[in-house]
């Protein structure tokens, strides 16, 4: 019995660090052909290695996901490289979280270009290639976030939402293509994702939490994986996970 992972041709962005990096590990794990993408190259490319000496195949394009050309570079890649794009998960994301009275309007523009842009990237870069194939899956990490709004999450929950939104409207339209679309939406998971934070109250209280209850990355890669292991007439849309500890 196959586990409909191996042979797949899956790109990951935001690999270098976290879950993105969680999941390649996984996927490689499980016979996955990888293409992963972020900016820190040499983070991908040390990844690249660590999966190759452990007899998987994996490349890395470095890729900033606010800039459409580098994405549709990440993606030809995979065509190139290995022939097709079974699976995309758009996964890259920042989230600088702070009050807005403290107008880091900066930071704002940043999560929109990132979160929202970058997704928009992956799909524009992956759909002509899934139409063309008639099949492909397009998994996209979302957050908890995407459901509820706390103290100083207006601007990330607000782009969280959006990426809820825009999944399900790509999953409505993609049916007579056999695109499969799952939102992967985590609680907290200990990551580098707090690191970005310049708040230091926000960052201080967020680093507190995540430490008492965060669970490990692995947690987003077996999501990622159970997604991609249904059968192909199977479409799992979202699963909302977190830490048993986490209200
Ligand atoms: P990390 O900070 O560990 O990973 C974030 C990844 O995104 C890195 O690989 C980073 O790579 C990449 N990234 C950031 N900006 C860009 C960019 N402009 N272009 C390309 N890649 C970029 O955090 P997580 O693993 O936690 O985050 C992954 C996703 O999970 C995010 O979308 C986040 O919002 C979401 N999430 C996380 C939760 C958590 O508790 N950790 C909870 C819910 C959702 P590089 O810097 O090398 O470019």
């Amino acid at each position: 019995m196959t586990d409909n992972i191996s042979g797949k041709v899956i790109v990951i962005t935001g690999a270098s660090s976290g879950m993105g990096e969680a999941a390649a590990r996984h996927l490689a794990g499980k016979g996955a052909k990888l293409v992963l993408g972020a900016r820190r190259a040499e983070r991908l490319d040390a990844l690249v290695a660590e999966i190759a000496a452990s007899g998987g195949e994996a490349r890395s394009v470095p890729t900033d996901v606010t800039r459409l050309e580098d994405v549709k570079s990440l993606v030809d890649a995979a065509v190139d490289g290995f022939g097709k794009v079974d699976v995309l998960i758009n996964n890259a994301g920042i989230m600088p979280l702070s009050p807005f009275e403290s107008l880091k309007v900066d930071e704002w523009s940043n999560m929109i270009d990132v979160n929202i842009k970058g997704v928009l990237h992956g799909i524009a870069a992956v759909l002509p290639h899934m139409k063309s194939q008639k099949s492909g899956h397009v998994i996209t990490t979302a957050s908890v976030a995407a459901h509820l709004i706390f103290p100083a999450s207006g601007v990330y929950s607000g782009t969280k939402f959006a990426v809820r939104a825009i999944c399900e409207g790509f999953r409505q339209e993609v049916k007579d293509y056999n695109i499969r679309t799952t939102l992967l939406s985590p609680g907290a998971v200990k990551t580098e994702l707090l690191d970005h934070i310049t708040d230091e109250a926000v960052q201080s209280v967020n680093r507190d939490y995540v430490g008492q209850v965060g669970i490990p990355a692995d947690s987003f890669a077996r999501m990622a994986a159970f997604a991609i292991s249904q059968p192909e007439d199977v479409d799992v849309n979202e699963i909302i996970f977190r830490p048993t500890a986490q209200q």
